[in-house]
């Protein structure tokens, strides 16, 4: 048991150490400026050069290299199989307890941490990831709540001036069961149209893996939060309000990491999705998001594994606990559905010929994430990350259309030779016309068929 607890601290102390220090890569990448930059000034066939200090890269991978040697010498290796089933039966047994005892019953989730001990330290970092995200959604649909009263104090003040009784019903959506089944059927349904539109064919045995595990391991994420909010009812109001303004307001959310201090959320996802891949602690947690080998929608979830889920389920259910029939979970935001979407879109292995239908990573630098698994491990807009570390795939380019390279600089800075050493280029174009950016996949299907185990570049 002392060896979890000791193991956990140790990766949290290789998060703080470096989560705060990526301002030391480029003045404008701990606030994610850079990464917009390198999308704005990339138009109408221009490249954009960015200079970065490459000392950051190198000690952030020596000391994940000692980390990983720590982890396989500190953790007992477990098999994944036994681990998984375990898994299934804490999330089959919660979800029974939370029908029958209601919210009371969220406390049985920790049972989790006894089959699975190093998931813990995944679901704190999944948390800290998506803490500005829900902080931002508290207040703007608190505000909304402000808003919607007013607009029905006002309408219900002009309604007795006309009709007395017009104005008082006020619509509110139950969290029932019809919901949440035509809530899952959507989602659904928004899964199979990615992959008839747009995704590369696969068989109906490999078809029915990919939907029935997905369901396992992601729409239960969403069936606990269903559970454990089961009956509240959602002020129509305020969901519309909230809806609209967490639309307009797509920039709040890098603000409250800077209130909060916190990096950009691409680096925190980037850090957390590294150490998530640590030996053991892959075991425990992620590998259930990379069980199956290649990805299609239905392996889009809110939080890739189910053992990552514990306290991003605190985070949706606990404010709307405390505060019953005005709150409601972000998973309902309007907004959060366009998010699903562009997830589903990540997983889903785009065809060469059906580019351009789900708007996301056509150029599949996530897919090739779940045939590598070592490597390509940041956002797309943020695939900068993965070629500053080395962490790209050993055929990816780039992303989007862009081709990105990253080398040493050209005018050596003068002063001291490690300055010299430290001083990179990262230079981004758009890609030639009718060229391939990506070859994971074509390369890795030449040479192993179906098997498709090719190795990243990276750690
Ligand atoms: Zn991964
Ligand atoms: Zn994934």
């Amino acid at each position: 048991m002392l060896c979890y607890v000791e193991a956990t601290w140790k990766v949290l102390q290789f998060y703080s150490k470096y989560v705060w220090q990526f301002g030391r890569i480029h003045e404008h990448f701990y606030s994610g400026l850079l990464f917009v930059r390198l999308y704005t000034e990339t138009v109408e066939g221009a490249e954009a050069r960015f200079d970065l200090n490459g000392q950051f890269a190198r000690d952030f991978n020596a000391d994940f290299g000692r980390l990983e040697a720590q982890m396989r010498q500190l953790l007992p290796p477990c098999r994944f199989e036994p681990l998984l089933v375990k898994s299934l039966l804490v999330r089959l047994l919660w979800i029974v307890a939370l029908v029958r005892f209601g919210p009371w019953a969220l406390p049985v989730g920790l049972l989790q941490f006894a089959v699975a001990p190093m998931s813990f330290v995944c679901c704190l970092l999944n948390c800290f990831s998506n803490l500005g995200g829900a902080l931002t959604h508290w207040v703007v649909t608190f505000l909304s709540v402000l808003v919607a009263k007013a607009i029905v104090g006002a309408a219900a003040i002009c309604g007795r001036l006309v009709a007395p009784t017009a104005w008082q019903v006020r619509p509110v959506v139950e969290l029932n069961l019809q919901f949440v089944l035509a809530f899952l059927a959507i989602d659904l349904l928004a899964s199979l149209l990615l992959y008839v539109a747009s995704a590369e064919k696969v068989g109906l045995a490999c078809f029915c893996k990919h939907l029935v595990f997905g369901f396992l391991n992601g729409t239960t994420t969403l069936i606990v939060v269903f559970a454990a909010l089961a009956g509240i009812q959602i002020d129509v109001a305020v969901w519309v309000v909230s809806g609209a303004l967490a639309f307009k307001l797509p920039h709040a959310v890098p603000w409250v990491h800077y209130l909060l201090s916190q990096p950009h959320a691409a680096i925190l996802y980037y850090c957390e999705h590294r150490l998530q891949h640590l030996p053991v602690v892959y075991t425990h947690s992620h590998k259930m998001h990379h069980y199956l080998h290649d990805t299609l929608p239905f392996d889009a979830s809110k939080t890739n594994s189910m053992n990552e889920a514990f306290f991003w389920i605190l985070l949706e259910t606990l404010p709307c606990l405390l505060a019953p029939n005005l709150l409601y979970p972000t998973t309902l935001l309007p907004a959060a559905w366009y998010g699903d979407w562009l997830e589903k879109a990540n997983h889903t292995r785009t065809a060469e010929d059906r580019k351009g239908f789900e708007q996301q990573d056509s150029d599949n630098f996530h897919a090739d994430h779940h045939i590598l698994h070592t490597a390509n491990f940041s956002f797309g807009y943020s695939a900068c990350l993965d070629f500053y570390f080395g962490t790209e795939g050993r055929h990816t380019r780039g992303i989007d259309g862009k081709v990105y390279s990253l080398g040493p600089a050209e005018e050596k800075s003068k002063g001291a030779e490690e300055d010299k050493r430290d001083a990179l280029v990262l230079r981004v174009h758009p890609l030639r016309e009718g060229s391939r950016l990506n070859d994971n996949y074509v390369r890795a299907t030449k040479c192993h068929g179906n098997a498709l185990k090719t190795s990243g570049r990276g750690s």
